[in-house]
């Protein structure tokens, strides 16, 4: 094995530590507590599981965590009230709605009801245009996390072909947008592409976010390139005869690590980055709403 493995648990506990000073200053020298408020509709265990992580979080960092649990059949009007309740309360500067909700729920009309400002998950439309014009936003947390860790491997991105396979709002479209910020060419793949493999070969930085487990082989990799698998499936390893349930990315790990310069694994790579950018993001949108100096390398 030739890539340097680029460890994001070890990296996220970093970024951690940088919230927790920065969060220790508001409250030692300004008196302010940062709040991180998340909305849960319904009991999708996946959704609870996630909730409990970032509350659990939320509160290692020193800030407030407050959790709303609401039924499964809470009406769109009854959840617009809690999110104008937020939107209103000075002790609260992050609100996240855990996705996906129920179906009777307009997640758009949801996401677009918070606060731009105290959107910690960068996906109120505000913070979209803002973010693709290249102006001050909330980033979403999971690209955030790839971005700091591309940039810590390679220093400078510039002039970098970037890859991006997978184009979903929450992560491959602001992923290519970040990286365009930090002036890669940037081609943004899809299940339209045409000879996959090869567009993939072109790139310096390959971003895998599709959803299909180890779709991406080591033969599709540039040697020397930087790999950050966001993908998250879950295989059935009975069928392989290794007794248990295991977790994969997007990319074969075992070859492309073979071939690639760097390379993120999962578990343990872009997933810890993902909850560290959650805390940063609220800690810098706490730092934005009372005037104060935003804490440095946390932000896009
Ligand atoms: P989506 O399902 O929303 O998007 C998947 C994208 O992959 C689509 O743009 C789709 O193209 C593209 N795609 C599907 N099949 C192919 C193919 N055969 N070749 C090329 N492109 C293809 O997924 P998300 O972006 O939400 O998530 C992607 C992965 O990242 C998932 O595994 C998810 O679990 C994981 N994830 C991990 C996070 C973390 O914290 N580590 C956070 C968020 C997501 P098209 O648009 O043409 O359909």
């Amino acid at each position: 094995m030739s890539a340097k493995i680029i460890d994001g648990k070890e990296f996220a506990a970093r970024v951690r530590a940088q919230v927790k000073d920065h969060v220790t200053r508001l409250v030692n020298d300004h008196g302010i507590t940062p709040g991180l408020a998340v909305v849960l509709v319904g009991e999708d265990p996946a959704s609870q599981v996630y909730v409990r992580s970032k509350g659990k979080a939320t509160h290692e960092a020193g800030m407030k965590s407050v959790e709303h649990k609401l039924d499964i059949d809470t009406s769109e009007k009854d959840l617009l009230a809690l999110i104008d309740q937020l939107n209103n309360d000075a002790t609260i500067h992050g609100i996240l709605v855990q996705l996906p909700l129920p179906k009777h729920l307009n997640e758009d009309l949801v996401i677009n009801a918070i606060d731009p400002a105290k959107d910690v998950d960068g996906f109120h439309i505000s913070n979209v245009g803002l973010l693709g014009t290249g102006q001050k936003s909330m980033v979403p947390c999971t690209p955030l996390g790839c971005l700091m860790m591309l940039r810590d491997h390679h220093g400078s991105l510039s002039g970098l072909n970037a890859v991006v396979v997978g184009r979903s709002n929450i992560v491959g479209k602001p992923m290519a947008q970040l990286l365009l910020g930090d002036s890669c060419t940037v081609t943004i793949a899809h299940s339209r592409t045409k000879d996959l493999p090869e567009v993939v070969r072109g790139a310096d930085i390959v971003v895998a976010a599709v959803g299909r487990a180890e779709m991406v082989p080591g033969d599709w990799i540039k040697p020397g390139a930087t790999v950050i698998d966001v993908g998250i499936n879950r295989i059935d390893a009975h069928e392989k005869g290794e007794g248990k349930t295991r977790l994969v990315g997007d990319v074969d790990f075992a070859s492309a690590a073979k071939v690639a310069g760097a390379i993120t694994p999962v578990p343990g790579g872009v997933g810890p980055m993902t909850i560290a950018c959650l805390l940063a993001n609220t800690v810098t949108a706490c730092s934005r709403a009372n005037g104060l100096e935003e804490p440095e390398g946390l932000t896009a």
